[in-house]
C-alpha cells in the first residue's frame, strides 16, 4: 500500500511513523508512506500557506492553491489515490472502514489545521471525509496517524500470526476477551485455569464467551449489530 500525507507539520507525522510496529512494518516494506509538506507547494514568495477566513475576523484559514499543488504534484502520472480529507465533519471512523480501506492501492490523506481548509480545494480533490470522534483537534497529522495505524495493523506482514487482529476488539463485532501473562499467580489471583489446560477447544470456548460477556458488560450496544450464533444468543440470556 502507497500512503501520501499532505501537511504543514510532516516531522510529527514521519516520527510517529518510524516507531514500534508500524515503524517496523514500514521499514520492512509493507507500506510505503511519504509525508509532504504542503508549504513547499505555495506560490507565495513569504511560503505563506494560510489567510483570514472571509466569514470570521479571527482565525486562519489554509489555501486551496498550496493544497491543489501538492495533490497535483505529488499524484503525476500515477493512478488517483482515493482522497481522505481528515476532519471533525466526516464520518466517524470504525473498525470496519478501516478494512476496507486496507484493501485499497494508495491513499492520499490531507490534513488540515488552524480553522480548516477552503472550502473549493476539497470540493475539488477529496472523496471522503473520516472524524476521528466527536470532538476537535488542533490539527489533522493525529487523526491521519490513528487512521494509518489502524490500517497499516491489518495489512499483510505487519503483525506476526501470534497477535493477529482477527481477535482483538471490533475486529468481528465484539469486544476482546480478557488477556494474562506469567506469573501464574500474582497477588494471590490466577490465571483462569482454562488458559493452562491445553485443551484447545475448551480454550476457544472460553474466548468467546469471555468476549460475549466483556461487550455485554462494556459495550451492550454492539450487541445489536454483531454477528451472533444461537449459542452465543443462548449465552447471553443465561448471563444477562
Ligand atoms: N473549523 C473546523 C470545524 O469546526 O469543523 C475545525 C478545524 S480543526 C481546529 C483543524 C483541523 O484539524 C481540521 O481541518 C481537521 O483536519 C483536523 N481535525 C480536528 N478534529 C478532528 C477530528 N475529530 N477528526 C478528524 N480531523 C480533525
Amino acid at each position: 500500500m502507497y500512503i501520501d500525507i499532505a501537511t504543514l507539520f510532516p516531522d510529527m507525522v514521519d516520527s510517529y511513523l518510524n516507531e514500534s510496529v508500524v515503524g517496523r512494518a514500514r521499514k520492512n516494506g509493507v507500506f510505503t508512506a511519504k509525508c509532504h509538506n504542503i508549504r513547499d507547494y505555495t506560490n507565495d514568495k513569504h511560503r505563506r500557506v494560510d489567510d483570514t477566513p472571509y466569514s470570521k475576523r479571527q482565525g486562519m484559514l489554509m489555501q486551496a492553491q498550496p493544497i491543489f499543488d501538492c495533490f497535483t504534484k505529488v499524484t503525476e502520472g500515477r493512478n488517483r489515490p482515493h482522497v481522505i480529507f481528515m476532519s471533525p465533519q466526516g464520518k466517524v471512523l470504525t473498525q470496519q472502514r478501516c478494512k476496507q480501506l486496507a484493501q485499497m492501492e494508495s491513499l492520499f490523506i490531507l490534513c488540515g489545521h488552524y480553522e480548516g481548509v477552503d472550502q473549493r480545494v476539497l470540493d475539488k480533490i477529496v472523496d471522503e471525509e473520516i472524524c476521528i470522534g466527536d470532538y476537535v483537534l488542533t490539527g489533522g497529522e493525529l487523526p491521519a496517524l490513528v487512521l494509518i495505524d489502524s490500517v497499516v495493523r491489518m495489512l499483510d506482514g505487519t503483525l506476526s500470526q501470534s497477535d493477529c487482529f482477527e481477535d482483538e476488539s471490533h475486529y468481528s463485532g465484539l469486544l476482546e476477551y480478557p488477556q494474562y501473562t506469567r506469573p501464574q499467580i500474582w497477588q494471590g489471583e490466577e490465571v483462569p485455569e482454562v488458559l493452562l489446560s491445553g485443551h484447545h477447544a475448551n480454550i476457544e470456548k472460553w474466548k468467546r464467551e469471555q468476549s460475549l460477556l466483556t461487550t455485554l458488560k462494556k459495550r451492550p450496544d454492539m450487541l445489536k449489530t454483531a454477528e451472533l450464533s444461537q449459542s452465543d444468543q443462548k449465552f447471553l440470556e443465561n448471563n444477562r
